[in-house]
Order: C-alpha cells, then sequence, then structure tokens
C-alpha cells in the first residue's frame, strides 16, 4: 500500500500565505516557493517572511511578516 497518511515522515504540503494557493514547492530546509505568486516564504515564529523574486532571481523582502 502506497497510500499511508498521518505521521511526521509524510511531507508537509504548504499552502502559500498570500494567495492561499497550493502550487508551493519546497527550495530550502525552511523555504518555499509559490508559483502562483513568484514569492518565496520562510515560516518563522512571529509569521511569514515573505520575498518577491526579482527577474535577475534576487530575492527582495517584504517590510511586513503575515502572521500565521
Ligand atoms: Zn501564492
Amino acid at each position: 500500500m502506497k497510500n499511508q497518511q498521518g505521521g511526521e515522515t509524510v511531507t508537509t504540503s504548504w499552502s502559500c500565505p498570500v494567495c492561499g494557493g497550493r502550487s508551493v514547492g519546497r527550495v530550502g530546509v525552511n523555504q518555499y516557493y509559490c508559483r502562483n505568486c513568484y514569492l518565496e516564504f520562510i515560516p518563522t515564529q512571529e509569521g511569514y517572511e515573505i520575498y518577491e523574486v526579482q527577474d535577475d532571481g534576487s530575492l527582495l523582502a517584504w517590510d511586513d511578516t503575515i502572521s500565521c
């Protein structure tokens, strides 16, 4: 049976804190990317840190975090 669910071993699926979409991929240890908004976000204790991905690939941090 391949369809096991539950437990810590299953990869957590994240939804985007900005658009709520599920087009989120993991790009780092604690870093996720929304293909819908072209944003990266990092879950922290205070909320989500949001980074805008520029055309040249650099990241621009938003001033505010988004609380969970
Ligand atoms: Zn999004």
